[in-house]
């Protein structure tokens, strides 16, 4: 039996950013995961950081995610590939119009800063756009990361600094500890006690907290991602529209996300998922709609992933009511760019803070 302060079950963004800010808190801490770190949509994402289409509720978490990626980044020496480029969420229909003013209500109450551009002000951005866009908003916090290397980063620091990582560790159970000291999370072949657990299944999360009596409506997304090959830069913000995410990473490729979706069957078949080519062909059309010189580009790559959306596109954050001392952090929308700022909440419940009430943002 291996024991501990903390558990964390999931190694995804949110697990890794929990371990890592418990461990410099000085909290003893174990994560586990049922495979290989970052093994699911933590390593597959965009890393798009894109505060303008969150719901409004949401927002909170959102800025202290981004004051905690610019921590990584910038004060303890994590290389996660952040930059806050700052992006763009452009309009091409009068009738999406509204949703330039509503992000620009949503930004104001939050003290946050966005500027609104007509279509001559979206081109001295992005000189390369087509002349379709019609207006856009501007958000110097957007930018993104690099999903490949973040959340491993991320942990290899909690390592050093003392936290311990099993991989191949699937929790089965979690049940009391017979010693009345905390609970005991059950894998195939190891058992480990801790005071308190944090479940950070990402999408997979309701497979152990259902059993526990907490159910969360995860709607199954299977999101796809295109990349092409390198090319000099020449997008330097981050460009969303209502349907639609691309950017140019500082190597050079570009990223779409967003748009139609590929296939996948979590409850049937939880490793596989596939692109769907006319969906690619659907994303990849838009994508060169609006930057028409990518149509110089070829594609290399293009895969699916697994993404959990609540209902209200909320992550869900709390402690488990049979079970004193267990708690979940699961991310609603866009769960990548919120993780940190989950994980970072989730500790303050877990140590009895009061944070804030998502009520006083609707
Ligand atoms: C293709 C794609 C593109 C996306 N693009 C973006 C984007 O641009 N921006 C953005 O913000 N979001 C994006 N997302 C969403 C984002 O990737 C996810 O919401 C986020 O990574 C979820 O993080 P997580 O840590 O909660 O979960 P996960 O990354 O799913 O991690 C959960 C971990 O828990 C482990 N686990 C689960 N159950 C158990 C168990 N019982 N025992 C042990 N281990 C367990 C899993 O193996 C996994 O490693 C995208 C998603 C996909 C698939």
């Amino acid at each position: 039996m291996k024991k501990t302060e903390y558990l964390v079950i999931g190694a995804g963004i949110v697990g890794c950013s929990a371990a890592y800010l418990l461990t410099k808190q000085g909290c003893k801490v174990t994560i586990v995961d049922k495979s290989y770190p970052c093994n699911e949509a933590s390593g597959v994402n965009a890393g798009g950081m894109e505060l303008l289409q969150q719901p409004p509720q949401s927002l909170p978490v959102h800025i202290l995610a981004a004051e905690l990626w610019d921590q990584f980044q910038n004060q303890d020496e994590i290389d996660v590939g952040y930059h806050r480029t700052g992006g763009l969420f452009c309009v091409l229909k009068e009738e999406d119009l509204h949703l330039l003013d509503e992000q620009a209500e949503r930004f104001a109450k939050n003290n946050l800063p966005i500027e609104r551009l007509n279509q001559e002000q979206v081109k001295e951005k992005i000189p390369y756009i087509c002349d379709n866009v019609i207006a856009a908003n501007f958000s110097p916090m957007s930018g993104y990361s690099n999903p490949l290397k973040a959340g491993v980063a991320i942990l290899m620091k909690a390592k050093q600094l003392g936290c311990e990582f099993y991989d191949h560790q699937f929790v089965k159970d979690i049940k009391p500890a017979a010693d009345g000291n905390g609970y005991v999370a059950y894998t195939e072949n190891e058992e480990f006690q801790a005071e308190r657990i944090l479940i950070t299944g990402g999408i997979r999360s309701p497979w152990l907290l259902d059993d526990m009596g907490v159910h969360i409506e995860l709607e199954e997304k299977h999101n796809m991602i295109t990349v092409t090959e390198k090319a000099p830069h020449f997008i330097d913000y981050t460009i969303t529209t209502p349907t639609m995410t691309m950017k140019q990473t500082a190597e050079g490729s570009i990223l779409i996300g967003g748009g139609r979706e590929g296939y996948g069957d979590l409850n049937h078949n939880d490793k596989r998922k596939d692109v769907s080519i006319d969906g690619l062909c659907f994303n990849v059309k838009e994508a060169q709609d609006i930057i028409p010189s990518m149509k110089k580009l070829n594609i290399l790559r293009s895969w699916a992933g697994f993404e959990g959306f609540t209902p209200e596109r909320l992550p869900y954050i709390g402690e488990v009511e049979k079970y004193p001392g267990v708690y979940y952090a699961v991310t609603g929308f866009c769960g990548y760019c919120i993780g940190p700022g989950v994980a970072a909440h989730a500790i303050k419940c877990m140590n009895g803070e009061e944070y804030f009430d998502v009520k006083d943002y609707r």
